[in-house]
């Protein structure tokens, strides 16, 4: 099954995803994770695009694009896969639909994860992430003890675009870029919207539902 999450920074889209993906047995191809890598180890992709996720906004389209070309071609994405943060604009979408139609593949649920913008806020807010694994936390979904993450034992940070004054700025750019695909993938009829209020469990209830259905 190929998968697009779709929703607002806070939304919950890289905790849905890490259930989904042991559920669907796909990989999770997530820019912002690869691009966060990148930043870490230093490689020139992560000098090119550091500036600009610490200021909350969009790197590029080619950059992007590159990455997901790279990650499609891979064996682990050949059974399906799920993408995590991409597309986030039009161009984007168009470059997708390019490299799926060379691949004989095509898209066959976007989830659109809908928040409200002050829940987001005061998720975005209260997040603290592993740097490590990228495992968020937050009011929802609390790490068992107090800064460590659950996963593999390692002290959480607040990552530098959750600042509140980050927060608005990508708040600003899904409203004008992102939220333009639920109408580019509405008229195909793949679009499932989930509300996403509400227990991680109860997400994950309606997502499986949705998929069902
Ligand atoms: P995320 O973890 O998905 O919220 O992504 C963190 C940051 O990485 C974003 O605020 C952008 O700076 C960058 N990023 C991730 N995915 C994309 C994308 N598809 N297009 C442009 N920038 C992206």
């Amino acid at each position: 099954m190929n998968l697009i999450f779709l929703g607002p920074p806070g939304a919950g889209k890289g905790t849905q995803a890490q259930r989904l993906i042991t559920r669907l047995r796909v990989p999770q191809l997530s820019t912002g994770d690869i691009l966060r890598k990148a930043v870490a180890d230093g490689t020139p992709l992560g000098q090119q695009a550091q500036a600009l996720m610490e200021a909350g906004k969009l790197v590029p389209d080619e950059i992007v694009n590159g990455i997901i070309d790279e990650a499609l071609a891979s064996k682990a994405a050949a059974g399906g896969f799920l993408l995590d943060g991409f597309p986030r604009t039009v161009p984007q979408a168009e470059a997708l639909d390019a490299m799926l139609e060379r691949r004989g593949k095509k898209i066959d649920h976007v989830l659109s994860l809908q928040v409200p913008d002050l829940d987001l806020q005061q998720r975005l807010s209260g997040r603290q992430t592993c740097p490590k694994c990228q495992t968020t936390y937050g009011p929802q979904s609390p790490p068992k003890q107090k800064g460590i993450c659950d996963r593999d034992g390692g002290p959480l940070l607040v990552r530098a675009d959750d600042q509140p004054d980050r927060i608005g700025q990508r708040l600003k750019e899904y409203w004008s870029k992102t939220a333009l695909l639920t109408g580019y993938y509405g008229s195909r009829g793949v679009v499932r919207a989930i509300d996403g209020l509400g227990t991680v469990d109860q997400v994950e209830q309606r997502i499986v539902a949705a998929l069902a259905g």
